[in-house]
């Protein structure tokens, strides 16, 4: 698999070096250059979201390189809103990516830039790459550019415009800006080469005409300027060292550089790196706006999608994403990694740091009937077995409890060691019990209720006279238990490639119908009454869980983050 060679190839680099962090090539070159004093020692990156969207679990991987490599080599790295569509772009998409690259841990300082802050000197820069003979007004239709833009294996065709004067062409190109011409009558082109074996380097569109106001310029302008002409003069224009970005900018790179050139601007190095792409995830921008527009799922923070605020919501910490893109690592080869890495880390941080409670999915009612009436006795729990810091508990213990359905079963095949008729277990941290019989709804069957005698001896779960139970199971007292709502996740997609649909179908036919189920009647120990929004533990025996924002006294909600079932460590373990 892709993801284990990923692996194994940081493993044997980060041998190589006595380094504490894993280098790649990016780092390598960045070394190197600052060996050069290419550019003055200095390290200054930028993470430049269109704010169309929100941010997912691919752009923490930008995050943390971009963050990560400033931070390392004592740099800055700014954050930079690359806002030059205004048919997508809004105020909410910018507050929550702010508050996703904050929550993953990283800063920018008083560096938060705006693409649409530059429009004034964008266009200046377009007026003097006219001057220049280097760009024109091209009357072509985007359909005839296309045309005239010629494939892989054929040159494109100059274009019957491309000769007009720098005076027609200022003429016009003011006319543009000042709103004379209808959407789509004109845009202004770079005047490179229509035979260029780079189709990027064939006359690209600089400007276009969009009536429409932008969500900060408002009605000011209306033509925008395109990503290749914007991103390459931000980055010179905050002095940015490094461009890094993904690898479907490989071939921009000689346009960045020959906009740059010919302008003679301060020129900072782009380098590409690999996307992060995950099986059965989608990490497209605009699909994941058209599960949300059309109510798959409930919002962009939906604990099921890959968003950064999804994640949070369904109790995914920074630290685990963090550690899943350190173990991908930087690498020039695009590849699919295993869902199942990314929730081995998730389980591996929840493991050290979530305190464990007790809480009963699918109640059912077990009597002790050999139990005080009235007693009610505060046993001591464990906290956190990975963490002896975190100390105990007193949960509370009485005549009625509640235990899972699934840990009885009437009539138990050979392989089940749970409660049953006549059998012994052990109540988590209290006694053991024995199951005596049940009682059965008269008119459906169902068991309703168990009845067991406990043993006074064994308290605090171990017998004294040294005799032995086959399972412990966990419990709440029915008196003290808070009730909750259980929200349980599956992977949104059952395709490994949700985009791998049927003919005629898109990646929504791959949207998996079982992917949450709600439980009510829940029932979990006193002590999570109190705990906030995003409070995350281990349900004994059952995952980890966090409260979800819907959460109130009275109706607590919970999101399960993950199943205790490590599939990663399995995979690695069988090889
Ligand atoms: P689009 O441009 O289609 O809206 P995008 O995913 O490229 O979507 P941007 O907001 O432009 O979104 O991305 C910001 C930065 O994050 C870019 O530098 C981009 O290269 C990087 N990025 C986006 N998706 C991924 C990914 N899956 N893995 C790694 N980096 C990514
Ligand atoms: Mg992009």
């Amino acid at each position: 698999m892709d993801s284990e060679l990923e692996l194994n190839e940081k493993e044997s680099t980060q041998m190589t070096t006595d380094n504490t962090q894993p280098t790649d090539f990016i780092r390598e070159r960045i070394e190197e250059d600052i060996r050069t004093g290419r550019f003055g020692g200095r390290v200054h990156t930028r993470f430049p979201p269109e704010p169309n969207g929100y941010l997912h679990i691919g752009h923490a991987k930008a995050i943390c390189i971009d963050f990560g490599i400033a931070e390392q080599y004592g740099g800055l790295c700014n954050l930079r809103m690359d806002d030059t569509n205004p048919m997508k772009e809004s105020t909410e998409y910018v507050e929550a990516i702010q508050r996703d690259v904050r929550w993953l841990g990283f800063d920018w300082g008083d560096r938060l830039f705006y693409a649409s802050d530059y429009y004034d000197q964008l266009y200046a820069f377009a007026e003097e790459l006219i001057k220049k003979g280097k760009a024109y007004v091209d009357d072509l239709s985007a359909e005839e550019i296309r045309e005239y833009r010629g494939t892989l294996t054929e040159p494109g065709r100059n274009s019957p415009y491309r000769d007009r004067s720098v005076e027609e062409n200022l003429d016009l190109f003011r006319r543009m800006r000042d709103g004379e011409f209808e959407e789509g009558s004109r845009v202004l082109r770079a005047k490179i080469d229509m035979a260029s074996p780079n189709i990027v380097l064939r006359d690209p569109v600089l400007y276009r005409i969009l009536k429409m106001p932008h969500y900060r310029t408002g009605d000011k302008w209306c033509i925008y300027p395109m990503y290749d002409f914007t991103h390459c003069i931000s980055d010179s224009l905050e002095g940015i060292t490094h461009s890094l970005c993904t690898l479907e900018f490989e071939n921009n790179r000689a346009l960045y550089d020959w906009i740059l050139d010919a302008l003679e601007l301060y020129h900072p190095q782009q380098i590409e790196f690999a996307r992060l792409e995950l099986n059965y995830t989608l990490t497209s921008k605009r699909k994941l706006l058209q599960l949300v527009r059309e109510g798959h799922v409930r919002g962009w923070d939906d604990p099921r999608m890959p968003t950064l605020s999804g994640l949070r919501r369904r109790g995914v910490t920074p630290e685990s994403i963090r550690n899943f893109v350190d173990a991908v690592g930087v690498s020039k080869a695009n590849s699919t990694v295993d869902l199942s890495l990314l929730e081995h880390f998730i389980r591996d941080d929840l493991n050290r740091r979530a305190p464990r409670v007790m809480g009963v999915l699918r109640p059912l009612k077990l009597v002790i009937d050999n139990y005080p009436e009235d007693q009610v006795e505060w046993m001591e729990a464990v906290n956190n077995p990975e963490d002896p810091e975190a100390g105990t508990r007193q949960v509370p213990f009485s005549r009625v409890l509640y235990i899972e359905q699934e840990d009885f079963m009437e009539n138990p095949p050979k392989k089940f060691f749970r409660l049953a008729p006549g059998r012994e277990v052990r109540l988590r941290y209290a006694y053991f019990v024995t199951c005596t019989h049940v009682v059965k709804d008269p008119q459906t069957g169902e068991i309703v209720e168990l009845h067991c005698t406990y043993d006074p001896a064994t308290r605090g779960g171990d017998a004294p006279d040294g005799r032995k139970v086959k399972a412990t199971l966990h419990w709440v007292s029915a008196s003290h238990a808070l009730d909750a709502e259980v929200r349980l996740y599956d992977r949104l997609f059952s395709a490994e490639d949700p985009n791998d649909a049927p003919e005629g179908q898109d990646f929504r036919a791959n949207l998996n119908p079982d992917s949450l189920e709600t439980l009510t009647g829940c029932k979990v120990e006193p002590s999570l009454g109190d705990k906030e929004v995003g409070y995350f533990c281990q349900f004994e025996r059952l995952g980890y869980f966090c409260v979800d924002p819907d959460s109130v006294p009275g109706n607590l909600v919970f999101n399960r983050t993950i199943t205790l079932r490590d599939t990663w460590a399995k995979i690695q373990a069988g090889q």
